[in-house]
């Protein structure tokens, strides 16, 4: 009997570096989470902190001066790290991780509306996206377009339309619509909605939902938006300098949040009720700015910011303290934290 999958996907301990004149960015140093089937996990964080890095290490789509220095990405049970070289580069012509992509995990890129080409009527670019991978004829094809496109509110008149007849709004859908394609067991929306109005954002990001729910398919939605991504996640991942911070039920994050840089995010997040001055001090809440990940800080990669910073954290890696089920923070003040704001909640409401 074949044993149960654990996970659908696991990325486990990945370390990612990029070479460059300078030396070696580390964009991703020792990332772990799963992600399971139907659910949908949140990654925010500034830019530059290793979200993007990490879809697309999953998606196999990273640049020729990669390298995979550690670790595994497990999807089905099976790795999607057979692609490395000995000297730790990506053999991105690999045939077998060209056929996972998009069949079984496809990606909505950031700034997807540019994605496709001036030239090619909408329609027929997607047609040809599914008959790369599918023996089909072009009129089946077009009938699953034609489906797909009404999926996400595009009526088939607009099959024969080339991308600048779209608007901004439109060509995100048909992205999502092409993204759903191959029937892939998992979408990674990178940014989904950055750039468009924040109607058109609201609308996108519910028609995502939805569409997620319906087709039952599991989802990384990448952002530096903590409340877009919040909405649409059952659970949350915090990342900061190529690590970690904090993972969560979304819910859990929001109510006792257990890491300092967490807390920073979400009082850097604008209120339309607060007081305009009190708001305008606490939005500056994150002194400084992102490390460097070619030479990051020893330690904490956090502490130079950090306003609990103490004195093993600029030399001793914190561990990863789980202050209750799911919950875990990469912080040696992580319980206290996490029990201290419980107890002013708490206070409050009484
Ligand atoms: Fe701040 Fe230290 Fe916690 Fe890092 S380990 S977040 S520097 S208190």
């Amino acid at each position: 009997m074949t044993p149960k999958l654990k996970h659908l996907l696991e990325v486990k301990d990945l370390q990612c570096h990029f070479r460059v004149h300078e030396g070696m960015v580390k964009a991703v140093s020792g990332v772990s989470f799963h992600l399971d089937k139907g659910e949908t996990i949140g990654l925010v964080g500034e830019s530059g902190c290793g979200k993007t890095t990490t879809a697309y290490a999953i998606t196999s789509l990273l640049p020729r001066n990669a390298t995979i220095q550690g670790g595994d990405i497990v999807f089905k049970g099976r790795s999607l790290l057979t692609n490395v070289k000995k000297d730790k580069t990506i053999d991105i012509f690999d045939e077998q991780i060209r056929k996972t992509r998009w069949k079984e995990i496809s990606i909505i890129f950031q700034g997807a509306m540019d994605s496709f080409n001036p030239v090619y009527k909408v329609g027929d670019q997607m047609v040809e996206a599914i008959r790369v991978h599918e023996k089909v004829t072009y009129e089946q094809a077009k009938k699953r377009v034609c489906e797909l496109l009404a999926t996400v509110g595009i009526g088939p008149d607009r099959f024969d339309h080339y991308p600048h007849e779209f608007s901004g709004g439109m060509k995100q859908r048909a992205m999502i619509a092409m993204a759903l394609a191959l029937n892939p067991s998992i979408v990674i929306a990178d940014e989904p909605t950055t750039a468009l109005d924040v109607v058109t954002q609201y609308n996108i990001l519910r028609e995502i939902k939805r569409i997620q729910r319906e087709e039952n398919v599991a989802m990384i939605v990448i952002s530096h938006d903590v409340t877009t991504v919040a909405e649409m996640s059952d659970r949350m991942i915090v990342m900061y300098g190529g690590k970690l911070m904090e993972t969560s039920p979304t819910m859990d994050l929001f109510e006792n949040p257990a890491h300092p840089y967490t807390m920073g995010l979400f009082d850097s997040i604008p209120s339309l009720t607060g007081d305009r001055k009190e708001m305008a001090e606490r939005l500056a809440s994150i002194p400084g700015s992102p490390p460097s990940l070619l030479e990051p800080p020893p330690g904490c990669v956090f502490h130079p910011r950090c306003p609990y910073a103490f004195e093993p954290c600029n030399k001793d890696l914190p561990p990863d303290v789980e202050v209750s089920p799911g919950h875990t923070a990469a912080c040696f003040l992580a319980e206290d934290l996490y029990h201290k704001r419980r107890e002013d909640e708490w206070k409050k409401l009484r």
